[in-house]
């Protein structure tokens, strides 16, 4: 299959032709149908497997650019990652002009606050603590997501973020749409899915 086949605009696909990516990976070809129909999403993958464009293809292709609200918010556990995640989406988003907003703890928050505030950025990369630290402050709104994704949950769960990423959600509209990425899947993520995930999700490997 090719990226074409699986629905994705043409904007999009010129950004994936400028990122050299000529066809969907495994995960790719499973979880964009999936996403863009609208469900919600348990996807087992390691790193490496295109992961990070499997959430990132449909996230640009859903949000509405003319619209300058937070519509997608994707939680991952480090700051790396959050920069990383950040710029792919970026990437993937480049020629329907999607702004992107990476924020972690480690960076002065003043900056990442300017950003908010001129309220540009219609996706949002972070680490549970910093989302936490500013919707609490209310600098964040996420009133408006449509679309919520969790990569890395094992390691998120690992490190202790389930109550941050609890406390996160409750700040999220009830109408929405969930995606969990984990390299594997403990009882805690199925759970965590069950508890929080709407109950016809989707379960990809
Ligand atoms: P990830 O699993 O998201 O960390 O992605 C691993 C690497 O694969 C990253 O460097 C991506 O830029 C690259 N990548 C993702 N999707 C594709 C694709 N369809 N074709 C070629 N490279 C890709």
């Amino acid at each position: 299959k090719t990226f074409k086949d699986l629905g994705i605009s043409q904007e999009t696909l010129k950004s994936l032709e400028d990122l050299g990516y000529s066809k969907p990976t495994e995960i790719q070809e499973k979880a964009i149908p999936a996403v863009l129909s609208g469900k919600d999403l348990v996807a087992q993958a390691q790193t490496g497997t295109g992961k990070t464009a499997a959430f990132g293809i449909p996230i640009v292709e859903s949000v509405n650019t003319k619209q300058k609200k937070i519509q997608a918010l994707v939680l991952v556990p480090t700051r790396e990652l959050a920069i990383q995640v950040a710029k792919e989406i970026k990437d993937l988003g480049k020629n329907k002009k999607v702004f992107v907003l990476s924020v972690y703890g480690g960076k002065s928050m003043k900056h990442q606050i300017d950003f908010l505030k001129k309220g540009n950025d219609v996706v949002i990369v972070g680490t549970p603590g910093r989302v936490k630290d500013l919707l609490e402050r209310g600098f964040l709104k996420l009133d408006n997501v449509k679309m919520f994704v969790l990569d890395e949950a094992d390691r998120m769960l690992e490190m202790g973020f389930i109550e941050d990423i609890e406390d996160i959600m409750s700040y999220l509209p009830e109408d929405r749409q969930n995606l969990l990425f984990s390299a594997t899947m403990p009882k805690e993520i199925l759970e965590l899915a069950q508890e929080f995930l709407n109950e016809d999700y989707q379960t990809i490997k």
